[in-house]
């Protein structure tokens, strides 16, 4: 993949003519929903480029009638995403937590030992890998992210900074390597050319090896009213519908699936070669049926989604207007990817919230973008203290109001924005 900037231009004129499927290559006419322009989601603005122009991209999400992939067109190039990616997994301890039990239960599901190789696609910083080393599981990550590689590289986890594909799985199949398990957490979503990725995926697991792919479930997006979680490095929403098509494309087959509380409600699928051993679970077909009877294969699920998200704007709007009529001072906890998007859609700026937090401290000093919201470490709660705390990462609000629920002492309450605004009084929370 090679990506320059005539192309890109070639691609967006292409799109604006006829919009064909990722995955399927049908024509694809229905709007999900249309956020609008903003910028892209992680580009935190250092404060020596507060005054430079932004470049801002539509955020105008397109459903497939016939495979039901919700899908944005990739205005942003994967090299612009990854050169240097602000999302260091370890950041998150339940996140953290969730991919060590996670090895424990593969390796010893599917008898993983020192003779196995376990490939993870988009490692990140090794989170998820490091816990194979204490059971004596061989393992590589494949990480484009050269900043986030490094610090796996450090800790001992053996990564190749690189992007994945057709073209990478002969490479390592040539060095003798192939996988008993591919593990691919929250990558399936930011992969352009689907069929490319899922076609290396396809050639690199062994005979009977396993894939696993964990991606946030487009039910619950839509159930939950999740506008929130697209944005521009986000290009697929996925139901299990969709791939279970896509696994029949590339010679594999979808044999269990679990649903997850992570990203506001995921699911984990297991996958194998067509022809390999194993046997589709009932969970499979339980959940495929409850997505037909969910409405997961009528374009009228999709169409209907953006009133709904509508009225979350104008309700998050009026709660923050309605607090600073009352003179009530607001911060935000963390800067997620996710939060952008809702900042930015809201139009939600430093007249509604004077600052926000985050814990990982590559991101202390620069400003939100967009909206341009400073970010500062979360000590700065304690000394501002505010009365209210707008959660971007409402996926983690359990985890966060935990952790500050010293702010009681100043009466201080959370604001949850998704599904609807929800006030949380720390003084009374029950995680
Ligand atoms: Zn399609």
């Amino acid at each position: 993949m090679n990506f320059h900037p005539a192309d890109m231009r070639r691609q967006d004129a292409d799109i604006e003519h006829e919009r064909r499927c990722r995955l399927c290559a049908a024509p694809i006419r229905h709007t999900f929903i249309d956020l609008g322009m903003s910028p892209p989601c992680e580009n935190f603005i250092s404060p020596d480029r507060l005054g430079n122009m932004e470049t801002y991209y539509p955020l105008h999400v397109m459903v497939c009638e016939e495979c039901f992939l919700v899908q944005l067109p990739e205005h942003i190039s994967p090299q612009e995403i990854f050169t240097e990616y602000a999302y260091f997994s370890s950041y998150s301890t339940s996140w953290v937590a969730h991919a060590k039990r996670y090895c424990d239960h593969a390796a010893a599901r599917f008898g993983l030992g020192q003779d196995s190789l376990v490939v993870e696609l988009a490692s990140n910083d090794g989170y998820l890998l490091q816990h194979f080393q204490p059971l004596g599981v061989p393992t590589l990550g494949i990480e484009p992210a050269a900043n986030v590689a490094q610090a796996a590289i450090a800790k001992g986890v053996p990564t190749r900074i690189d992007f994945f594909g057709v073209r990478l799985a002969r490479e390592l199949i040539a060095e003798g390597k192939q996988a008993d398990l591919i593990v691919g957490n929250n990558v399936l979503a930011q992969v352009p050319d689907l069929n490319d990725f899922v076609a290396g995926i396809a050639l690199l697991t062994k005979p009977q090896g396993v894939v696993t792919l964990e991606f946030p479930h487009v039910e619950r997006l839509i159930d939950e009213n999740q506008f929130d979680t697209i944005y521009h490095e986000h290009f697929s929403y996925f139901s299990l519908t969709t791939i279970d098509m896509m696994a029949a494309r590339h010679g594999l087959k979808v044999f269990d699936v679990e649903e997850l509380p992570t990203h506001g409600g995921s699911l984990r699928v297991y996958l194998a070669r067509a022809d390999s051993n194993y046997r589709p679970s009932p969970a499979v077909s339980g959940l495929l049926e409850r997505e037909v009877s969910g409405g997961l294969k009528e374009m009228t699920t999709y169409t209907s989604f953006a009133d709904r998200a509508h009225g979350a704007k104008r309700d998050l709007l009026s709660f923050l207007i309605a607090a600073k009529n009352e003179g009530k001072t607001i911060c935000g906890y963390g800067a997620p990817g996710k939060g952008n998007t809702l900042l930015n859609y809201c139009a939600i700026g430093t007249d509604f919230l004077d600052f926000t937090v985050d814990r990982n401290p590559y991101k202390h000093g620069r400003f939100t973008p967009g909206m341009h919201i400073p970010i500062k470490p979360v000590e700065a709660i304690q000394e501002a203290k505010p009365d209210y705390i707008l959660i971007l990462p409402w996926n983690l609000k359990d985890e966060i109001v935990k952790q500050m629920s010293h702010v009681a002492t100043w009466g201080a309450k959370f604001v949850v924005p998704i599904p609807f605004v929800k006030v949380i009084d720390p003084a009374e929370h029950q995680p």
